[in-house]
């Protein structure tokens, strides 16, 4: 049984989904204890709860201590059934970790899935929708599996009833070189809104376009959503590259700012361009699963963050691999095996 002390590294709810994605995958039982010790409300969250489940049902799992605020899990894994399933995060949860919980072990099984999750698509904290559709999934695709995602429903924080659908054909991961991002192909702005006054949403696309001076004016759009996905707000901001796609992505949220939230975006996004870098700061830790599993591969990304550090670890206590960092000119960093 492999014991993990959730109190280290990032010391978030990333390591017991990471934990279930490899325990389902080696076989590995594992306990962990001292969940998200380092977070203001410690133990699982109703979107943890629910990520573990998932990673029970369709791994026929036996757990312990699963309930929200628990601060201890015992995880036995079973067979990986692949097939139609349905998942619903009770709250704004995020679908975006659910499916992070349970797409390595679908996608190394035997068979192809359906997966229908419901919850939060855009939540502060966690990928939105069009950043595993475009930023992550297509690198998956390069190594093997075909999985491709469609969103159905927006849902936001608080009030979450998004959904989004994914197929899953699995294949053996093979490892591939994620170096070099390529030239500039296009950008885009949009800032998406529901229930909310459109003043919001121009007030970031505004703000936005002050910040990019070299991004055309006609990539900056406000897009409305129908009421009822409300209320909410996010602002997307994207570059499309020859190999990469990155997003960076503006929460809304009550108390701050359009204009300031616009700001924080756009720096990120400029800090991303201005490295030559193919993964920014949140494709990071996770490549870490996909990478490790293909037993090779490299990508290059930029400065290394906590999250990318704890899952490594969190992969050498299952694999007996340990994933490399090494630094490369203008701040550039490689993460590889060997
Ligand atoms: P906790 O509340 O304990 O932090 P959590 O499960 O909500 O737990 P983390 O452990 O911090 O969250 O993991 C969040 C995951 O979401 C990470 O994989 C991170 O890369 C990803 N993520 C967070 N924000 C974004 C974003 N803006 N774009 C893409 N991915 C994101």
């Amino acid at each position: 049984m492999i014991i993990i002390d959730g109190a280290e590294g990032e010391g978030g709810g990333q390591m017991v989904r990471n934990a279930c994605a490899l325990s389902l995958v080696t076989g590995e039982p594992f306990q962990i204890i001292n969940i998200r010790a380092k977070r203001s409300k410690p133990g699982l969250m109703r979107q943890h709860v629910t990520a573990v489940e998932a990673a029970c049902v369709i791994g026929n799992a036996e757990c312990s201590g699963l309930s929200v605020g628990s601060s201890e899990l015992t995880f036995r894994p079973g067979r990986v059934v692949p097939g139609d399933y349905q998942f619903a995060v009770g709250t704004a949860g995020s679908t975006g970790l659910v499916l992070q919980t349970i797409l390595m072990p679908l996608i190394l099984a035997d068979a192809p899935s359906r997966l229908m999750l419901e919850g939060g698509t855009h939540n502060m904290l966690a990928p939105p929708f069009e950043f595993i559709e475009r930023c992550f999934l297509p690198i998956i695709n390069r190594m093997g599996p075909t999985v491709s995602a469609r969103l159905i429903r927006h849902g936001f924080y608080p009030r979450g009833g998004g959904r989004i659908e994914v197929d899953i054909q699995p294949a053996p991961l093979k490892p591939i070189d994620c170096v070099e991002r390529g030239q500039l192909l296009g950008v885009s702005a949009t800032a998406l809104f529901a229930a909310l006054p459109f003043d919001i949403a121009d007030r970031e696309i505004q703000a936005a376009r002050k910040m990019l001076t070299d991004w055309p004016a006609e990539t900056f759009a406000v897009r409305q959503l129908p009421d009822g996905a409300g209320p909410g707000n996010a602002l997307l901001l994207q570059a499309d590259y020859a190999h990469a796609t990155e997003i960076v992505t503006g929460f809304g949220q009550l108390g701050v700012p359009a204009q300031a939230l616009a700001k924080t975006a756009a720096n990120r996004m400029a800090g991303y361009q201005a490295s030559s870098a193919f993964v920014g700061p949140y494709l990071q830790d996770q490549l870490v699963l996909p990478f490790a599993l293909a037993k090779g591969g490299r990508f290059s990304t930029v400065k290394p963050g906590s999250h990318l550090l704890t899952a490594i670890d969190g992969v050498e206590k299952f694999l007996g691999t340990k994933l490399q960092l090494a630094r490369r000119d203008g701040g550039v960093h490689e993460v590889g095996l060997g």
